[in-house]
């Protein structure tokens, strides 16, 4: 049971946990939370996220994948 949930009913506090900073993998710029990335598996080795931010995607900013190196638009 999530006893500790029910301690805080402020969402405050849960919120800033669970959001993880994430990094767009073509510009290397950090993603503020508010912002909606588009998040997928590298289509080449499926081994790690491809995060691109709205920038990057609509100028189609090319992608490099930091594990196999698989380079797509
Ligand atoms: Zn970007
Ligand atoms: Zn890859």
């Amino acid at each position: 049971m999530p006893a500790m949930q029910n301690a805080y009913p402020s969402t405050k506090l849960s919120v800033h946990d669970t959001v993880k900073t994430r990094t767009c993998t073509s510009c290397k710029k950090t993603i503020s939370p508010d912002e909606k990335p588009v998040i997928f598996l590298c289509p080449n080795c499926g081994k790690v996220e491809i995060i691109r931010c709205n920038m990057c995607r609509k100028q189609g900013v090319k992608y490099v994948c930091p594990v196999c190196g698989f380079v797509g638009p």
